[in-house]
Formats: structure tokens, C-alpha cells, sequence
């Protein structure tokens, strides 16, 4: 079997990985546009129940990602200078271009051939040449354009706007931090991804980017800027760029997921928002799933039919409970005038995914600091 792979991103990579590790005699080329070491953004972050289904896919990956990992169990949230932790959390980070390497590794070992600095800009030519044509070529993916008939996309552009930085100030934890100025609200995202650095990734409501005077700025103005709104956090540290730009999140749904040879998986299939950090976890599961779908079918046809009827709900489950998380932080501003324990709680449940039973399980200590609040 001949099988075309658009995007070296972890979708597209795990999915070689799997394919070739269980038929050998497959002939996998992935083509990627940057080179190996090109990458963009700084660690990403993944919940505990994700690495099982990992090890059980491929164990040699796993070892050698968990290995890297920077892992805890808190989720801090930060409001009018105060700090709540919430603990019994289950959180790893990684740094996004070592997860890439790892992977980049396992296919070399395997005999998948990975085309780097290969720009495919017209899909047709390369599914006309393969059995299978998978698209992993990310949220604003060519092929989810060039067959958007078949496809049929639902594009939301979302009203927020979020900028990726780094920074050598490390949060030992899932940090969320709320910061007002006159402006208006910024959150932080942030978390360590290895020994010396963390992600830090801002945002704020479009009202907020106007009052600050962001479309006026330059990239280092901008930096700047939100050094001085996050100073009592990044205690003197500055924000890193990586070419960093405001972007506001894109949600994408399609409502089919294959038409004859083709089929999309990951962020070209579906995003969910990064406040509850699973757009990589879902890009590997996807592989797994769709690999897993080959295995217990005969035709490439009845593979993508399963593929896309079993693991649809699962990922309009994700993207439910990830709309939730979204639209709390695009009204962010609704929540300022709650005390710190308060917003930790809102911000804890926010998502549907966690209430207070769990909470309680979780932190019986953080439930009884909220209790002793509320009388
Ligand atoms: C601010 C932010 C924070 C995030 N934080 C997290 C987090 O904490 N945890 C988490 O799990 N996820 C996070 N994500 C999401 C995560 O980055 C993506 O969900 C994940 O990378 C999706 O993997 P993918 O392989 O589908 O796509 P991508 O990683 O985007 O890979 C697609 C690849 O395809 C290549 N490509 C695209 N078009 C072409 C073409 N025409 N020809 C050749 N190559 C092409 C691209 O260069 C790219 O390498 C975050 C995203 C953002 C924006």
C-alpha cells in the first residue's frame, strides 16, 4: 500500500509511525514544508490519561516522551496577586520541537520517508498517486481547502486574541494568571516545559486589544508591553518571542471526514481551544484511531466509514467541553469581580468536565478554603 501524508506535525507523524511499525512492507512518505529543526510556539502540555493510550500504541515513543516530560499536579490560578493551588491534578509539558525530534527519530528507525522543506500546494497530484492520502497539514490545512466541497468545513473565528510567548521564569505547574489594567483583562496560560523554560501564552478580549493600542504596535512594543502588565509574575524574567503574532483562535468542524482516497486528521480535522490543552493529545489519538480502524477492517473505504463514525463523537465530546472552556475565557472580564478563591473554583469547573465532587476528591483542602469563603 502506498500512503501520502501532508504535515510533520504529531498527527501526521504518529500515524507513519503506527502504520509502519505494523506493516512493514507499506510504503509511508510524509511531506513537511519546514525543515526538522524549524517549529513553531514552545512546549505543550498533555492530562495523565493521555500517556496510556500512548504506551500501548507504541512503547519506544512513549518511553522516550515521558522521559522529556516536566510533569505536576497543580493548577494555579493567580487573581488580585493572590495564588490558589489546586492540587491532585494530573499535568506533563514538553517542549513542541523535542516531541516532534522524538518522533522524527522513530520514523527514520522505521523506514518512513520524511520530505522535509516540501511545500505541497496542489493535493490532487499527490492523491492521485497513493492508496491512501491522509491530511495532517494542520489547522489551516490545503486540503481541507482544496476539497472543502466534500468536506464541507464550519469555520468559526473566535473574538479573542492570543499571542504564544516563552519565558525563563518557570511555573512549577498549570498556571493561570488574571492581570487588569486600564486597558482591560489579560490571562496568562503558562507552564514549564523543561528545566529552563515555560510556555506563556496570553490573552484578551478583543475591547481590551483595542484599548491597548496593539494594532499600533511593534512586535517589541507589544512584547514589552505585556512584560509590564505580567512584571509581578515574571519577576524580571522577559517574554520570549518565536516569531510570536496576535491570532485569534480558529474552531474547526467538518462534516465529513474522507471522500474516496482522502482523509483528515488532527488540527485540519478539528481544534479545540488550548485552555484545556488537548489539541496534541487529540492529534495523536486521531492517529491511533484511524490506525486502529485499518487494523479491523479489510477495505481502505469501510477504514475511513469507521474511522469517521466511532471517533466523531468522541472529538464533538472534546469540542463541547473545549467550547465551554473558551467562551469562559472570552468573558473573563464577567469573572473580575470575583475573590481569588471564588474565580479558582469558576475557572476549575468552567469546562463541565470537573464539579465539585471531583474537586472535593481532588483537594479536599481547596474545597473547604472555598467553603469557608462562600460563608
Ligand atoms: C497557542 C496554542 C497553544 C497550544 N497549546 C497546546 C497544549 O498545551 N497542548 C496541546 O496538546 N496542544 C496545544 N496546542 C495545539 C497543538 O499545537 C495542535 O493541536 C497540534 O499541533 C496539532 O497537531 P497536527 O499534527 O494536527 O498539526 P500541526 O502540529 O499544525 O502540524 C501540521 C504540519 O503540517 C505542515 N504543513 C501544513 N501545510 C502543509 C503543506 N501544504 N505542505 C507541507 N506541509 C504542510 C506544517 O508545517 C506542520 O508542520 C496549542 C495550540 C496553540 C495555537
Amino acid at each position: 500500500m502506498k500512503i501520502n501524508i501532508i504535515g510533520g506535525g504529531p498527527a501526521g507523524m504518529y500515524y507513519a509511525i503506527l502504520m509502519k511499525k505494523a506493516y512493514a512492507s507499506h510504503n509511508i512518505t510524509v511531506y513537511e514544508r519546514n525543515g526538522p529543526d524549524d517549529t513553531f510556539g514552545w512546549g505543550v502540555v498533555f492530562s495523565g490519561k493521555t500517556l496510556a493510550n500512548l504506551r500501548t500504541a507504541d512503547e519506544e515513543s512513549h518511553a522516550a516522551i515521558t522521559r522529556a516530560f516536566a510533569a505536576w499536579d497543580n493548577v494555579d490560578v493567580v487573581h488580585r496577586n493572590e495564588k490558589i493551588s489546586i492540587h491532585g491534578n494530573s499535568f506533563s509539558g514538553i517542549a513542541r520541537l523535542q516531541l516532534l525530534k522524538i518522533l522524527q527519530q522513530r520514523c527514520q528507525e522505521l523506514g518512513v520517508e520524511v520530505k522535509f522543506r516540501t511545500e505541497i500546494p496542489d493535493v490532487e497530484t499527490l492523491r492521485t498517486s497513493c492508496d491512501l492520502l491522509v491530511a495532517a497539514d494542520g489547522v489551516n490545512s490545503t486540503a481541507r481547502k482544496q476539497y472543502s466541497d466534500h468536506f464541507r468545513p464550519a469555520l468559526d473565528i473566535r473574538p479573542n486574541r492570543y499571542i504564544w510567548f516563552g519565558t525563563n521564569k518557570l511555573f512549577h505547574g498549570l498556571t493561570l494568571t488574571f492581570r487588569e489594567n486600564e486597558a482591560g483583562v489579560f490571562a496568562a496560560h503558562s507552564y514549564k516545559f523543561n528545566q529552563t523554560t515555560s510556555t506563556f501564552i496570553i490573552e484578551c478580549d478583543q475591547q481590551t486589544w483595542n484599548a491597548a493600542g496593539f494594532s499600533a504596535m511593534s512586535e517589541t512594543a507589544t512584547r514589552h508591553y505585556l512584560e509590564q502588565v505580567f512584571a509581578a509574575d515574571l519577576q524580571g524574567e522577559p517574554l520570549l518571542s518565536n516569531n510570536s503574532k496576535w491570532i485569534n483562535f480558529l474552531l474547526v468542524k467538518n462534516e465529513k471526514w474522507f471522500f474516496g482516497n482522502v482523509v483528515m486528521i488532527g488540527d485540519a480535522l478539528h481544534t479545540a481551544h488550548f485552555s484545556i490543552g488537548s489539541g496534541t493529545k487529540l492529534a495523536l489519538e486521531d492517529a491511533i484511531a484511524l490506525f486502529e480502524c485499518f487494523q479491523n477492517t479489510k477495505t481502505t473505504a469501510d477504514a475511513l466509514d469507521r474511522f469517521e463514525s466511532t471517533r466523531k463523537p468522541v472529538i464533538e465530546a472534546y469540542q463541547a467541553a473545549a467550547f465551554d472552556s473558551m467562551r469562559w475565557f472570552e468573558s473573563a472580564r464577567e469573572y473580575m469581580h470575583l475573590s481569588p478563591i471564588e474565580l479558582a473554583f469558576a475557572l476549575m469547573t468552567r469546562s463541565g468536565r470537573v464539579d465539585y465532587e471531583d474537586l472535593q476528591r481532588r483537594d479536599p483542602e481547596f474545597i473547604a478554603r472555598y467553603e469557608s469563603a462562600q460563608a
